[in-house]
């Protein structure tokens, strides 16, 4: 089975690694699929985003570690993916990712979406928590690894 795990990671963060650690139980492969085109305003670069996640995914098996710019659902169709992952931390992120499953589904009709609970240590945790943290030079240490602090910090120097 191959799945794909797609998000902004800006930047990775421990509640992340455990989708990642979880899904990679499930499928053969696991596509971490960092987007290129939001929107919404991202802080670190695109090579800063990959190299933390390659940084702690080194020992997951089956991780491939992919960027696009298009849309999502191009990207699904055209790599032979059986199964989006997903994570969800409480209702909200509940209501948004069913919305982006029907969407998924109607543009590919034969791929599943895998919503894995949030780990309840890390429901409260998000990109944004830990941005905020290193922007006011907190302890980043209960959110993300010890070996990408380091990179995040860098662009708060
Ligand atoms: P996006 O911009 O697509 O929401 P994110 O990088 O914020 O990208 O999140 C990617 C996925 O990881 C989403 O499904 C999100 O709900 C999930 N996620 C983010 N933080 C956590 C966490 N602490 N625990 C579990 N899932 C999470």
């Amino acid at each position: 089975m191959k799945g794909i795990y797609p998000g902004s990671f800006d930047p990775i963060t421990n509640g992340h690694i455990d989708i990642i650690r979880r899904a990679s139980k499930l499928c053969d492969t696991l596509v971490i699929l960092v987007i290129d085109n939001r929107e919404k305003n991202i802080t670190y670069s695109l090579e800063d985003r990959i190299e933390m996640i390659k940084l702690v995914t080194k020992d997951v098996p089956g991780v491939v570690i992919d960027t696009y710019s298009g849309l999502t659902s191009d990207y699904i169709a055209n790599n032979n993916i059986d199964v989006i992952i997903r994570g969800v931390r409480n209702t909200i992120d509940y209501e948004y990712e069913a919305s982006l499953a029907s969407i998924y589904k109607s543009q590919v009709s034969d791929v599943e979406t895998i919503m894995l609970a949030s780990d309840s240590k890390y429901s409260y945790l998000s990109s944004t928590v830990v941005r905020q943290h290193a922007m006011l030079h907190g302890n980043l240490s209960e959110f993300v690894p010890e070996i990408i602090v380091p990179i995040i910090k860098s662009i708060y120097k």
